[in-house]
């Protein structure tokens, strides 16, 4: 289908590449979150063609991400894509959580409509800042995605499309800190054109797995508490046990190996789950949750945990 609506609404929500540092040669000692959407937007001379709105949802270095920052961002990126208009979402992160977000927005979304999210790994006053190029060519996926048969939430870095679902944080300073593991990513940016992988073929960015919407409705305070344990040499059932006893909805465990667990911090998880805590394991086993690396797969399981929507 061809896309004729041609307006990018672009959401800023702080990280690295609205962060500021005091000299621009650092590249480290900065603070993100310092830039408006609208003083990023205006780094760029080459999106002075473009038809943009942006709209300033949170201002946060992304490893405070929230999930009231989650719910509000869902709710404007659903308010927006509903506009004919709107060809498609660009939104501005920092790149610790973005994999989250990404996967988040896509499961509780699964957009038709591009949802592009970008960062980047050096400060807005660096010399060298990768920001500015990251958002042009966000911008053009947003554009384009539609056209070149691509969907859903998209992350662009580093001149790759990757899908919400395989996209990770794989290096802490590389500019092409980005991955798709083993999946590959889906398609390159050059010079502001969309180029698919022919080898990936183009896919929907997560499946074609139905929207859980409840979470854009249920208050954040009654989300279900899912929390991450680790599987690891000397383990032991203590950190299961004090989250039971502390009201945990359900267990995520990050397994060793093929989805391995210590016999410790499996059998207090087996005991948590006969007193009804859901668990699952973010590799195959127990009730698994397949590829799905142990952050995403806690979302998964909140979700599903998630009290339905009231008629
Ligand atoms: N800590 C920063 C953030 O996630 C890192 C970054 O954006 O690259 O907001």
């Amino acid at each position: 289908m061809q896309n004729s609506a041609s307006l990018v609404v672009v959401l800023g929500t702080g990280g690295t590449i609205a962060g500021t540092a005091a000299s621009s040669s650092d590249d480290s000692g900065y603070t993100a979150a310092q830039l408006s959407i609208t003083q990023l937007l205006a780094t760029v001379p080459g999106l002075a063609r473009v038809q943009i709105e942006s709209e300033q949802v949170a201002q946060i270095d992304s490893k405070d991400m929230s999930h009231a920052i989650w719910q509000a961002l869902g709710l404007r990126v659903a308010y927006h894509l509903a506009r004919a208009e709107v060809a498609g979402v660009v939104i501005t992160h920092g790149t610790d959580t973005l994999e989250e977000t990404a996967y988040f927005l896509q499961r509780v979304l699964a957009p038709t409509k591009p949802v592009v999210l970008t960062g980047a790994m050096r400060p807005a006053t660096s010399a060298q800042a990768d920001g500015p190029c990251n958002l042009l060519d966000a911008v053009a996926v947003a554009r384009q995605a539609t056209d070149a048969g691509l969907n859903g939430v998209l992350a662009v870095l580093h001149g790759t499309v990757h899908g919400a679902r395989q996209v990770r944080k794989a290096h802490p300073a590389r500019l092409d800190a980005f991955s798709s593991g083993d999946a590959g990513p889906l398609a390159a940016v050059d010079n502001g054109v969309l180029r698919s992988l022919a080898a990936q073929g183009v896919a929907p960015a997560s499946g074609h797995l139905p929207p859980l919407t409840a979470a854009l409705h249920c208050p954040v305070a009654d989300w279900p508490r899912v929390e991450i344990v680790v599987s690891h040499a000397g383990a032991s059932g203590a950190v299961v046990r004090a989250l039971c006893a502390d009201g945990v909805d359900g267990l995520l465990v990050a397994a060793t190996g093929n989805g391995t667990l210590h016999h410790e911090i499996e059998a207090a998880l087996l005991t948590a789950q006969a007193q009804g805590v859901a668990v699952r394991r973010s590799a195959q086993g127990l009730p698994g949750a397949g590829d799905l690396s142990p952050v995403k797969a806690r979302i998964e399981l909140m979700l599903a945990l998630m009290p339905p929507i009231a008629p």
